[in-house]
């Protein structure tokens, strides 16, 4: 049995528990990480639900999806011509699975050469500073690891409802979404969230005709409302059928199909689906991980309850991710992670909390950072507002990728960014630019003022800084 002492022992390899394993690594510190993710073939897999079920196999998918329509829908405007064309869906699945595949092994690598002990197994807490290592599923005691610190980072896992049960061909959650062996020619979505929207439009793009039914009267509520607008409008013209206000009340399965039943504001509708997604959210993995002889506090939504600094109420016990209040982004755990190594380290880090980017990788892409116009207004903060239509951007009219407006908020007195809203091709990129003036403090004017390279995508980002002050050269502001 490994009895040994570690200076850290971080309990989960996702994007927040391995970032931190590392960076404790890299600090000097003696570091074990624990993590029991098994993939689909039953081999141990390091990188948690981002790498393994979560951005990344989404994201090679959306990329693989995306060019095959292109190929059917847009070539033809190019003046391409494609015979034949055909998606074969093993090939595509086997290419993210060796995309995943590629990136998982990276992480081993970069454990190897950081020297971090890697132990699989199911970790729990135990008073006393340590960390017990069972195999999945049987209680008993492998190892033993003592540690100065623990990074708890486990992660989350999707939420099921009990209306809706997993079943092996019919209905599916978020991971099973990423192994359809076939297009389903009609493909119901609970749930039009990020995820659902994400994977909707990569089954819609290859072919499924796609209904998502969303439980709220409003869409895409954190986003800013024009942007939301705008994106809703985007996605119905390209085939989603998005409903909102569509509370789901039973489903089951019938000669091969799934029958929902949803109720919305006509009363109960009926619709039946080859297929059906459930995407209705994540909780964290909060049980299983320690009893009740830890004096660790769980919220009421069963988030490890931690301050500022992701440490939790036992001192030398940090939590990190998805299993902590904040969004469930992997770029947002990761950052955690290096905080809490870096403070366990002596050093004074913080993350700026209020500017995590958010993203929705569909086409147009959503992205935003900072606070949205209605925020603003709420909170009585006086504002300017200039935006830019993509439509007037020369480099996306080259693309032929006219949706969406790129939307900045600045404070009316201060002109200090406060908020940079976009819904184009390639937001996801463009959102950077956005985070770095705002880490850096800028105004509006300190955009307008800055040289941006023609024709490109982030010129809408200078436009619509100029638009601020109402000076935008290729729209009327
Ligand atoms: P996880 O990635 O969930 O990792 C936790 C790890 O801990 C897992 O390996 C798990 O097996 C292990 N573990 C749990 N309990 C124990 C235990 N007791 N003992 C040992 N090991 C344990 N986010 C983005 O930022 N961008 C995206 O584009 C994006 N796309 C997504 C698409 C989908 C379909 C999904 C489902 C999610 C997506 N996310 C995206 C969210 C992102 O995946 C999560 O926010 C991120 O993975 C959280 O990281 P984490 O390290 O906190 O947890
Ligand atoms: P996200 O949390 O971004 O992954 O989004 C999940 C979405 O699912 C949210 O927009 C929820 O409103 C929606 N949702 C949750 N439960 C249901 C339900 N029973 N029926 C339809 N939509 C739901």
């Amino acid at each position: 049995m490994n009895n040994k002492q570690y200076d850290v022992v971080v309990i989960g390899a996702g994007p927040a528990g391995y970032v931190a394993a590392i960076r404790c690594a890299q600090l000097g510190m003696n570091v074990a990480c624990v993590d029991e993710w098994l993939n689909h073939k039953g081999d141990p897999s390091l990188g948690g639900t981002c790498l393994n079920v979560g951005c990344i196999p989404s994201k090679t998918l959306l990329e693989s999806s995306h060019l095959y329509a292109a190929a059917s829908k847009e070539f033809a405007d190019h003046g391409i011509t494609v015979k034949g064309l055909h998606a074969d869906i093993e090939t595509m699945i086997a290419r993210k699975d060796r995309v995943v595949n590629e990136l998982t092994q990276g992480i081993n690598a970069l454990f190897k050469a950081n020297k971090i002990t890697l132990v699989h197994g199911h970790a729990s807490l135990s008073p006393g500073k340590t960390v017990k290592v069972s195999d999945r599923g049987n209680g008993k005691t492998r190892e033993s690891l003592q540690a100065d610190n623990i990074i708890i980072a486990a992660g989350s896992s999707a939420v099921r409802l009990e209306r809706a049960p997993i079943t092996d061909d019919y209905i599916f959650d978020s991971a099973g979404a990423l192994e359809f062996d076939s297009v389903p020619k009609t493909l119901g979505v609970i749930g039009a969230g990020s995820i659902g929207l994400e994977l909707g439009s990569v089954w819609s793009r290859l072919g499924s005709e796609v209904v998502l039914l969303e439980a709220m009267d409003s869409f895409l509520p954190a986003a800013d409302k024009r942007i939301s607008r705008e994106a809703f409008r985007s996605y119905q013209q390209q085939g989603l059928d998005i409903r909102l206000n569509a509370r789901l009340l039973s489903t089951s399965v019938k000669q091969k199909k799934v029958h929902v039943t949803y109720e919305d504001t006509r009363g109960a509708q009926q619709v039946k689906f080859d297929r059906l997604i459930v995407a209705v959210g994540r909780k964290p993995n909060s049980d299983h991980l320690f009893g009740d002889e830890m004096e660790l506090e769980i919220d009421e939504r069963e988030y490890i309850h931690v301050n500022k600094y992701c440490e939790t109420s036992v001192p030398g016990i940090y939590a990190i991710g998805d299993i902590v209040r904040g969004p469930m982004l992997a770029h947002k755990g990761s950052e955690e992670g290096i905080m809490v190594a870096e403070r366990i380290a002596g050093q004074k880090s913080s993350v700026d909390y209020d500017l995590i980017p958010s993203v929705i990788y569909t086409h147009p892409e959503v992205a935003w950072a900072g606070k949205t116009e209605h925020a603003c207004a709420t909170a009585g903060i006086p504002v300017n507002v200039g935006t830019f239509p993509m439509a007037a951007s020369g480099r996306a009219r080259a693309m032929a990728a006219t949706d969406g407006l790129v939307k900045i908020i600045a404070h009316k007195e201060t002109d200090r960014i406060i908020g940079v809203h976009i819904c184009a091709a390639q937001a996801s990129e463009l959102i950077a630019q956005a985070v770095i003036a705002m880490e850096m403090g800028a105004s509006a004017e300190d955009l307008a003022m800055t040289m941006f390279a023609h024709p490109t995508l982030s010129e809408s980002i200078h436009e619509a800084a100029l638009a601020v002050h109402k000076r935008a050269i290729h729209t009327r502001s």
